[in-house]
């Protein structure tokens, strides 16, 4: 079953490559592979809890605000003349459960004030696709007018429309949504949404894989460690979270696990060996000297991460996690394999498990590890 095209189609550059087969397939090894992933950027994505959000580490990076309360902070690092890449999701995509309204009437509104910031890629203020085609084609027809509406800006950066995918859209939806995206042919910024990890199982990395290369050209607009697999898969960048709390775009839970969870008011500590945020309450009875924990980052420079089980040291936890994956992100995307990086990164990791394990240390793995190893070539 088809959806029809919007109207402000263009030819698409991702059907030059034939009928899909349904697989994703992920090479870095030609030079058109190499020379894009050369040229991405991984971004930091930050709101208003990511307090260290204007300092140097996040800035160095570039910066993608979030919400609102974004861009008055984009406009305040502007105004004492930040000139780095900077960019702001408008981010009204986050009402899972209403029926998308229309845009349009606020579409030049949200490109000007995008260009007056100066951004380096514009975001649409898309709403969150329900499991229905017209709501798909609703978002891709608000986010064609969205990108008019930048090219009357003058914009030389580039736009993206933000499609918010769902389960759903991952799993039953996925041959629909991939269809829409490859006939939408517009750059398009995909947002990851689950309760947990998005792409915490095979199916569902696949899945975005092929939505990657079916679409015009992909930005991966909030994610986790993900987005540097998905980089090297096929997008023209990505945005990986500051902290804890900007690295997905959760979606409801269930009360009892939200009570849970509240009650516990210690830090998400990134640790780079393990490619995961435990909870600081979590690490409180494991010995000092355990090697996993040390980080050489530029923050912590040899220190233990288990200095972060006390709360107060959010501000230094985050410009370390900030540090510590970008360190990641530019060793797997400047090499001169990336999915092969990737993945034997992805292979220390789930070691490492093995290796804490072993010594009677039971942190639960991402499902993303797995994941990801089970998709890419050995
Ligand atoms: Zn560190």
């Amino acid at each position: 079953m088809g959806i029809p095209r919007p109207a402000m189609g263009i030819p698409a550059n991702a059907a030059a490559d034939g009928e899909n087969d349904g697989m994703a397939s992920v090479s870095t090894r030609t030079p058109e592979a190499k020379a894009r992933v050369r040229r991405a950027q991984l971004l930091v994505y930050a709101g208003r809890n990511e307090v260290a959000a204007r300092q140097d580490v996040h800035l160095r990076r570039g910066i993608i605000f979030h919400g609102r309360l974004g861009a008055v902070e984009a406009a305040g690092l502007r105004s004492r003349g930040f000139t780095g890449a900077l960019a702001v999701d408008p981010e009204r995509y986050t009402k899972l459960n209403e029926q998308p309204p229309r845009l349009i009437s606020d579409a030049d509104l949200c490109a000007t004030e995008q260009a007056t910031l100066g951004v380096s890629a514009y975001f649409a203020p898309s709403f969150a696709t329900q499991r229905t085609q017209a709501s798909l084609l609703s978002v891709l027809e608000d986010g064609a007018s969205f990108l008019s509406a930048v090219e009357r800006t003058g914009a030389s950066a580039p736009a993206y429309v933000s499609v918010v995918v769902t389960p759903f859209w991952l799993s039953e939806g996925l041959d629909v949504l991939e269809t829409a995206v490859r006939d939408f042919a517009r750059p398009i910024a995909f947002v990851f949404a689950a309760p947990f990890d998005p792409l915490g199982s095979q199916a569902a990395v696949e899945g975005a894989l092929r939505l990657i290369q079916a679409s015009a050209g992909a930005f991966i607009l909030r994610c986790d460690l993900s987005a540097i697999g998905l980089v090297a898969g096929g997008a023209m960048g990505g945005s990986v979270g500051a902290s804890a709390t900007t690295r997905h775009l959760g979606m409801p839970l269930r009360n009892a696990r939200r009570d849970r969870s509240s009650r516990d008011n210690s830090l998400h500590v990134f640790v780079p060996r393990l490619l995961s945020w435990p909870r600081g309450s979590t690490l409180e009875h494991l010995a000092d000297d355990l090697d996993v924990f040390v980080c050489r980052c530029g923050v912590c420079q040899g220190d233990s991460l288990l200095r972060f089980r006390e709360a107060s040291r959010a501000v230094e936890a985050e410009r370390h996690a900030v540090a510590a994956w970008a360190a990641i992100a530019d060793a797997v995307l400047g090499d001169n394999d990336p999915i092969a990086r990737w993945r034997s990164v992805l292979e220390s990791a789930d070691n490492a498990y093995g290796e804490l394990e072993a010594d009677g240390v039971a942190l639960g793995r991402p499902g993303f590890i797995r994941a990801w190893l089970s998709v890419l070539p050995a």
